[in-house]
């Protein structure tokens, strides 16, 4: 069973390696993704997210499962970067927080889906900042690192209060251990990249 982690646990600072087969386990792992991200109101979910090792996210910018398109993006690789533009994201690893980030407003993505396609796409707009933001996690990268000055001061507290949990839940959960994370990814890792 996944659960989406939240900061600051370790794996959000994983950077992953590509993925180098898909199987059927890692088919039911991406349906499971979908859902816990829908169960969550968001539009894309890292594989970080879900404390796993992989280089994939998955993402429906309708957000809701019988409505626009859902697309896995598999080893996604960023280029062509133009524009610039702040614009407020939040983050389903930090529930509750919001704060503005500077991003390109146009890239080139290339991926895999699911089923092997390659994605060679110029996109924009909301689904370029998304796949950005996704594409970071996979980097081991938040956007709370991307805030503007006023926007870290701004979001100082909460973050504190994100570490003052983790912190007390990591001394009663043996899993957030840091060498049981640590084990845990190396699993998924042999197994996959
Ligand atoms: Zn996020």
């Amino acid at each position: 069973m996944l659960k989406i982690i939240e900061f600051p646990h370790p794996t959000l600072r994983h950077k992953s390696k590509p993925i180098k087969r898909v199987d059927s386990q890692l088919r039911s792992v991406i349906r499971e993704m979908f859902d816990l991200m829908y169960a969550a109101n968001g539009i894309g979910l890292a594989a970080n997210q879900v404390n796993l090792p992989l280089r994939l996210f998955v993402a429906n910018l309708a957000g809701k499962q019988d409505e626009g398109e859902e697309i896995v993006f598999i080893n996604p690789v960023i280029s062509r970067e133009r524009g610039n533009e702040e614009r407020e994201e939040g983050c389903l690893s930090l529930p509750g927080l919001y704060g503005f980030v500077r991003r390109s407003t146009s890239i080139r993505v290339n991926a895999f889906t699911l089923d092997g396609t390659e994605i060679d796409q110029e996109v924009s707009g909301m689904l370029a900042r998304m796949i950005l933001h996704e594409t970071d996690h996979l980097d081991g990268v938040l956007f709370i690192d991307r805030l503007s000055e006023t926007g870290e001061i701004t979001a100082r507290d909460t973050i504190e209060t994100f570490k003052r949990n983790f912190e007390d839940q990591a001394r009663r959960d043996p899993d957030l251990q840091p060498q049981n994370i640590e084990a845990h990814l190396r699993e998924w890792e042999a197994r996959y990249c």
